[in-house]
């Protein structure tokens, strides 16, 4: 993996290329510059020295995070001042997030802050989540769990969240179930969240809220319902960058984030 990103790095850089910026799957500590912890869509990713790996292989200065983090540093710039908060929401393939509090994105212990897919999540109650743990925000809302609720509840073969959403247009009362569970799991964390940390943004962001109406407006509901009343008037947007979001925050890390050096291994701000 190291080795296939110092080569993607190589094809692009120029020749004031001073830093790579990297947003990465998995909880990534920008401190250390290491992957603190991975499920195993990527193999043997835990513990991955990432930035003093790719600061040897290119030669440059590395910062690191990780990518929902990454691509919610684009939505923090929209904030409205400078001591904004926001609370970011992706999901997808898992369901991720990022926190960020009087401007500043909060990393946590060894970067474990804004992994929100491991909410407890009553929506999820005995599933078992892709951490170890059950019962978790993941389990029931990330775009394949959807997909096993519809086959579970259909007893067929899961196939594409896709093909699902495609079956709810067409009145399915299973499809319309998974896909409205599923959302709804994702707005009461979220609005629960909302009650804790007063944010004045929320994004909600990823391939599965994309799915349509059906998806978003039961999150919507499902969110304003645990609201408090100072925050009644707040409502979940989607982001304001696209599919390049992760890459953009991605570049920004390096103005940011401790910067891992090729020679020492170490970090310097
Ligand atoms: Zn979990």
């Amino acid at each position: 993996m190291l080795d296939a990103l110092a080569e993607a790095a190589d094809t692009v850089r120029g020749q004031e290329a001073a830093a790579v910026g990297v947003a990465a799957a998995g909880v990534i500590d920008p401190v250390t510059g290491t992957v603190t912890s991975a499920t195993d869509t990527i193999r043997d990713w835990a513990g991955t020295a990432l930035a003093a790996g790719l600061a040897a292989r290119t030669g440059l200065m590395v910062a690191c995070d990780n990518d929902v983090r990454a691509a919610a540093a684009t939505e923090v710039a929209a904030l409205s001042g400078p001591d904004g908060s926001l609370l970011y929401v992706s999901v997808g393939t898992g369901v991720g997030g990022a926190v960020a509090v009087a401007g500043r994105l909060l990393h946590g212990v060894s970067g474990m802050a804004g992994h929100l897919g491991h909410l407890p999540s009553p929506e999820a109650t005995g599933l078992p989540c892709t951490c170890g743990a059950t019962g978790h925000l993941e389990a029931i809302a990330a775009g394949p769990a959807i997909a096993a609720r519809y086959a579970h509840a259909t007893e067929t073969t899961a196939g594409p969240l896709q093909r699902v959403a495609a079956y709810a247009g067409h009145g399915d009362p299973h499809a319309v179930s998974a896909i409205t569970l599923g959302a709804r799991a994702i707005g009461r964390a979220m609005g629960g969240l909302a009650n804790a940390f007063g944010p004045e943004r929320v994004v909600v962001a990823g391939g599965v809220p994309r799915i349509g109406a059906l998806y978003w407006d039961a999150l919507c509901e499902a969110f304003t319902a645990e609201l408090m009343a100072p925050l009644r008037e707040l409502r979940p947007v989607a982001p304001h960058v696209g599919h390049d979001a992760a890459v953009l925050g991605a570049a920004a890390l390096t103005h940011t984030l401790p910067l891992h050096t090729p020679s020492t291994n170490g970090a310097s701000r």
